[in-house]
Formats: structure tokens, sequence, C-alpha cells
């Protein structure tokens, strides 16, 4: 029986581990079955750019994997059970229930109304690609005049607010932030973003905590109100769920809690990547939701998986952080030089030489999934049969 392994979602992480995997192993030796919902790789940091109308080029995970050796499961993932072993995933055919010898788990995360009232019925996010277009469509219907406010000043709320505002010069953009605008940039990072900001007329509410949307304007703590015909909520992100609801040990949050290999803590035959993780970082700090951590983090998960099948060396993927990549528009941006463990340095890039360099790196994201291990050459192993289920005898990095 080959090894049976299962990775849930296709996104930037599971995408990398899946392929990885299949370069990792001898395909006569493992059955990787890669289980998404939709048909496409979604370039989740683009959204913004999808939700003002940029057409994003299609990446069917059909052409990603042929040849590859990964299984492509179209399904919806509604459950998994840790203790059997098994996935419920539901397709146009019904529901199915997937059997695993190893699950890496990567359902990656929404969007994250944080409770507040009105969000459900008249905020957009831009977290899912059901939800830029959405979006799209809705400013689309937007006349001259009318007014936008993005809710949450963290990058994703930076990009959405200036994205809408460069395409549509039109519209009265506002930005409603919990602190002072970029209060976590460098100087340089901080005054370029204001600059960019004033040039593009975009309305900065600072130290404006939103505590409730309505058809026509959002509502502070402190009682003002900001008009707006379009609430984007841009609060952060939540994870899906399924997580919770299973034996593993999960954050309150609902992320499943991983030691330096990806691997659960609870269950050895599980591993989390990507928004889905709850992985310490440098500083002892969680690494927080993003691309930039993740895809490392895959390439730990894959290659730690094929380590303990093929009785080879753990490996220890050096995880941290560069740089924070802020698109301000087409034309504009902000790279802001960071510590391994996120915190900025005085160093920033800006203008438009920002603005290239953050194209490159989304377009880098993407080719990394398709090119799992950076075109380098890879030896495949034979998993070693008394391996297979002998993992937790080889000792995790610290
Ligand atoms: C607008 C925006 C801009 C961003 N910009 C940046 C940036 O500049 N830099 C950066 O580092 N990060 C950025 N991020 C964050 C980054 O996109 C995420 O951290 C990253 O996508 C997480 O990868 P993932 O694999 O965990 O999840 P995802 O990429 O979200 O992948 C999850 C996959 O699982 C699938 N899935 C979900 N639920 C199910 C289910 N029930 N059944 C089957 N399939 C399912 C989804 O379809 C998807 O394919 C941005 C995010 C957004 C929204």
């Amino acid at each position: 029986m080959p090894q049976r392994i299962v990775v849930l979602g296709a996104g930037y992480t599971g995408a990398i581990a899946a392929g990885r995997l299949a370069k990792r192993l001898y395909r006569e030796d493992v059955a990787i079955t890669l289980v998404n919902a939709e048909p496409d790789f979604v370039e989740r940091v683009r959204m913004h750019q999808l939700a003002v109308g940029q057409d994003l080029k299609p990446r069917p995970l059909s052409e990603m994997f042929a040849g590859t050796g990964v299984e492509l499961k179209l399904a919806k993932v509604t459950g998994v059970d840790v203790d059997r072993r098994t996935v419920d995933v539901m397709d146009g055919n019904g529901a199915e229930e997937l059997a695993y010898d190893t699950l890496v788990y990567a359902l990656g995360s929404g969007w994250n109304a944080q409770g507040v009232p009105g969000t459900a019925e008249h905020a957009h996010e831009i977290a899912s690609r059901p939800g830029a277009l959405r979006l799209r469509e809705r400013l689309g219907r937007l006349e001259a005049g009318q007014t936008v406010t993005v809710v949450g000043g963290g990058l994703t709320g930076l990009e959405a607010a200036t994205e809408i505002a460069e395409a549509r010069p039109d519209l009265d953009v506002a930005l409603a932030a919990r602190g002072d605008l970029g209060d976590w940039l460098s100087p340089k990072g901080r005054g370029h973003l204001r600059k960019v900001f004033d040039k593009l007329g975009i309305t900065v509410h600072e130290h404006a905590a939103v505590t409730g949307v309505e058809a026509d304007r959002v509502t502070t703590a402190d009682g003002k109100a900001i008009p707006a015909a379009v609430t984007v909520w841009t609060t952060g992100f939540a994870v899906h769920p399924i997580a919770k609801a299973t034996a593993l040990e999960v954050t309150g949050a609902g992320q499943i809690v991983v030691d330096g290999t990806m691997r659960s803590v609870s269950h050895p035959d599980v591993y989390a990547v990507g928004d889905a993780a709850y992985a310490m970082g440098p500083g002892d700090k969680p690494l927080r939701m993003a691309c930039a951590t993740g895809g490392p983090a895959a390439w730990q998960a894959a290659d730690a998986i094929a380590a303990r099948l093929t009785g080879g060396e753990l490996p220890n993927v050096p995880i941290r952080y560069f740089q924070q990549c802020i698109s301000l528009g087409r034309k504009e941006g902000v790279i802001q030089f960071v510590t391994a463990d996120d915190r900025a340095v005085r160093a920033a890039l800006t203008g438009q030489l920002a603005a290239v360099f953050k194209e490159l790196v989304c377009k880098s994201a993407a080719w990394v999934v398709a090119n799992p291990t950076l075109g380098m050459p890879t030896r495949r192993r034979r998993v070693a049969r008394e391996r297979a289920t002998a993992g937790s005898a080889v000792k995790a990095p610290a």
C-alpha cells in the first residue's frame, strides 16, 4: 500500500507542500491527493487588484499539477476526523470520505468581521476571490463622488484604499485605522505612506475603532459617523472552523498548534501550514498570516514529512521575515525592511521602485507555487516501510 498523503487546500502553502512532496518521494511509494474547492490557484495577495477591475492571470490547478503525480480533487472539505484519519469532502457527485496516513492541513483563512454589527449585511471583504468579485461589481455601480470607506489600517487596508483611490479617482475614499496611519513602519516608510495617501486624496480617520456598519456609513466607538456607500472590511483574517471541530490541539482562534516541523503537537500524523497553523517564529512570536513565512513553512512541512518517511535527516528551514511589501496602487509602494521577527528597521524602499519590487514579489510567490523546489534538481527517496509508522521516533529540530 502506498503512503496516503492528503493535502487540504491548494493555496500558497498547500500547493507548495503537495508539489514539493511529489518531488521528494518515489511515485509508487506514495499517493498524494490535493483537495481544493476551486479549480484555480488564487493569488490572494492580488485580491485588491481584482476588486478594482484588473484581470488576473488564470492559473488552473489541473495545468499546474499535470504530470507531477499529485492527484487533484476538486471538492469542498466539510470535516476531518483525526482519530479515524479521514476527511469528509463534498463535490458535484455528493459526499465522500478520504482516508489518509499523513494529513497536511492548509485551508487558509477568510475575513474576520470580529462580530461587529452590520458587517455581514453591509460590508465587503477582499480575503477571498468571491468577495473581491462582489466588491468589483459594487464599485462598478458607484457614481462619481460616492464614498468608499476601508476599515482597517493594516497591510491589506492600506493596499485596498490606495488601489481603489488610484483606479477610481472620482470616488471619495477614506480609511479608518485604529491607531496612527502606518504606525509600525519606520519614519521613512510612514512619511511616504502619508504622502501617497495625500496625493490620492484619501481621507484618513486615525484612532477610529469602528463598532458598527450601516448601509451608508460606519460608526466609531466615540460616536463618529463616517459616510460609506461601500464599506470594505480588512481588520485581519479568521481561520475556517473545521480544525476547531476536531480533536486537534488548536488555539482559541482555531489555528492548529504545530512544532518546528509544522507537525501538530497533539496528532503526529497531521501537519498544518499557512494561515491555518499556529507556529512560533523568530523571537518566540507566532508567525503572522502571510505568504512571506507560509511558503518556507510549507517547505519545512514537506521536507519533514519526506524525511520521516524515508529515514532522512530532518530539515531546519530558516523561517524569518525580511521585509513587508506594501503596494500603494500600481505606481507606488513601500518596502519596509524588518528584523527577523518582523520589527521595522530604518531602511525602506519607496516610490516606483517599491511598486516594481512588490510586483516581482507577487510574481515570484506564484512562481514558487508552481516550482516548489525552486527549479533545483531534486533526488527522490524511497519510503522506508518501518519509518512510515515510526515517524515520531525522529527528533525534531530545536
Ligand atoms: C488582499 C490581500 C493581500 C495580501 N497581501 C499579502 C502580501 O503582500 N504578503 C504576504 O505575505 N501575504 C499577503 N496576504 C496574506 C496571504 O494571502 C495569506 O497569508 C496566504 O494566502 C495564506 O496561504 P494559505 O495557503 O494558508 O491559504 P490560501 O492561500 O488562502 O489557500 C487556502 C486554499 O484552501 C482552499 N479552501 C479553503 N477552504 C476550503 C474547503 N473547505 N474545502 C476545500 N478547499 C478549501 C481555498 O480555496 C484556497 O485555495 C494578503 C492577503 C490578502 C487577502
